[in-house]
């Protein structure tokens, strides 16, 4: 997701106050000074609460989506684990679909279920065994308007947003990041002569904020492939036409992906991925391998969640820094690598532009508690003070050596969630300079 300062494209009805003054950053040439944008929240007034301090029984493996758009009727099979130490049941939110059965997937009978509530979330548990499980669930599924809140489908928006706990808006699922699951999606029956684009497979672990569709009448734009083989397109509305210099843009962007796979590691949501240029509730959001974004100065910012917040995900929402802050650091740190800048940020953080630490007060990393606090407890503050730490420590580590230092986490995690603390530590025990002080100078 991306906090964004241009509204030019924007057609929710967020507010956006600068904090201050903006970044020249689709204007600048490559590789010039870092200029993360800094805005206050435009959390939304009905955002929905966590599950906070509850435990959903159940690890989810595979979900694989079917959702019909005509009848609003959905039918999704699972596959979910059940550890020994679990009770013998499933347990999903449900709150937004409305669900009529649930059955084997082997048999067709179906399987007792009931539900309950914690405070404004609906879950469904279901009868089940230890180990591995496989079931179908059949529900109906509406328009987000209804409601006025901006999770699940919008007929009016043409597209999905479940940031960060809205996943049961349209499918029964974990919003606990930590629980990520392989995704399989079929959308039918969009409105007459608007095209349906999504990826039919998300084949690796992600969390369940990443599904969207989106449907429209849209022009594709290819910008060819990575030397890994990936390959890009941009989308734009065919009526709206393409953002100035977008061929040049999408090179661009090619190349920072390129240099994300051959500098962080392989990109592990396949091997198709593009930018949807969309009204999409924030500015950007991280909907990989289909990402959206209202202005292309998102663009590299929702690509590197490919690699953090997506391909290494946050455990715990008090650790959306490691989604966030690595994200506006890789957006910066790309296009200066590709304009052969290694020299560091001293200058940049010294300059007053960029982001300032504020020790005892920057309210970027809680690491004290798991999912306690919501996604919007350090959401103001893990943009700039994410990208602030990463910054100064790449400075003093070597920005070409933290680059190494980025891809040995990556690796080590790819597919997996991880807490904040396991960064620190993993870096701490590779170099000389005092993380474990620099995360309090810049995150707590
Ligand atoms: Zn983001």
């Amino acid at each position: 997701m991306r906090r964004e300062g241009d509204s030019g494209r924007r057609r929710m009805p967020v507010r956006l106050l600068l904090l201050f003054g903006l970044s020249a950053c689709s204007t600048a040439p490559v590789g010039a000074e870092p200029s993360p944008l800094i805005t206050k929240s435009n959390r939304p007034k009905s955002a929905t609460q966590s599950l906070l301090g509850t435990a959903l029984s159940g690890d989810i493996r595979t979900i694989d989506i079917h959702l019909d758009l005509a009848t609003r009727h959905a039918s999704a099979r699972y596959a979910v684990d059940l550890p020994a130490t679990d009770r013998p049941v499933v347990e999903l939110e449900v709150r937004g679909v409305d669900v009529k059965r649930v059955y084997s997937t082997t048999s067709g009978e179906t399987i007792p279920s009931s539900t309950f509530k914690v405070g404004k979330h609906e879950v469904l548990r279901i009868d089940a065994q230890l180990g591995a499980n496989d079931f179908a669930i059949d529900y109906d599924f509406s328009d987000d308007a209804h409601n006025g809140t901006e999770r699940g489908w919008s007929v009016s928006r043409q597209n999905t947003l479940l940031w960060p706990d809205g996943c049961s808006a349209l499918f029964p699922c974990h919003s606990d990041p930590n629980d990520g699951a392989e995704m399989k999606l079929e959308v039918v029956n969009p409105p007459a002569g608007m095209q349906l684009i999504y990826p039919a497979h998300i084949p690796a672990d992600s969390p369940s904020y990443m599904l969207a569709f989106a449907y429209g009448n849209m022009s594709q734009f290819d910008a060819g492939h990575t030397r890994s083989g990936t390959h890009l397109s941009g989308f734009v509305y065919t009526h709206e036409g393409a953002p100035l210099d977008y061929a040049e843009h999408l090179e661009q962007l090619r190349r920072e992906f390129e240099w994300l796979e051959d500098t962080i590691g392989p990109y592990i949501f396949g091997n198709d991925v593009a930018s949807l240029v969309m009204p999409n509730g924030y500015g950007g959001m991280e909907h990989h391998p289909y990402w959206y974004v209202e202005s292309i100065q998102a663009d590299t910012h929702e690509a590197a969640h490919g690699w953090f917040g997506n391909g290494v995900r946050e455990a715990c929402w008090e650790d959306l820094v490691v989604s966030e802050g690595f994200a506006e650091y890789l957006s910066i740190r790309a296009p200066r690598a590709l304009a052969d800048k290694h020299d560091g940020y001293d200058a940049f953080l010294s300059s007053g532009r960029g982001p300032r630490p504020r020790p005892g007060k920057n309210g970027a990393w809680l690491p004290k508690t798991c999912n306690n606090e919501d996604a919007y407890a350090t959401f103001n503050n893990v943009y700039s003070q994410g990208s602030g730490f990463l910054m100064e420590l790449a400075t003093r580590y070597g920005e070409r050596a933290f680059d190494q230092l980025l891809s040995d986490f990556y690796l080590a995690h790819a597919g997996g969630a991880v807490r904040m603390q396991e960064f620190i530590d993993f870096a701490q025990a590779r170099t000389t300079v005092d993380i474990r002080a620099l995360a309090e100078k810049w995150l707590l």
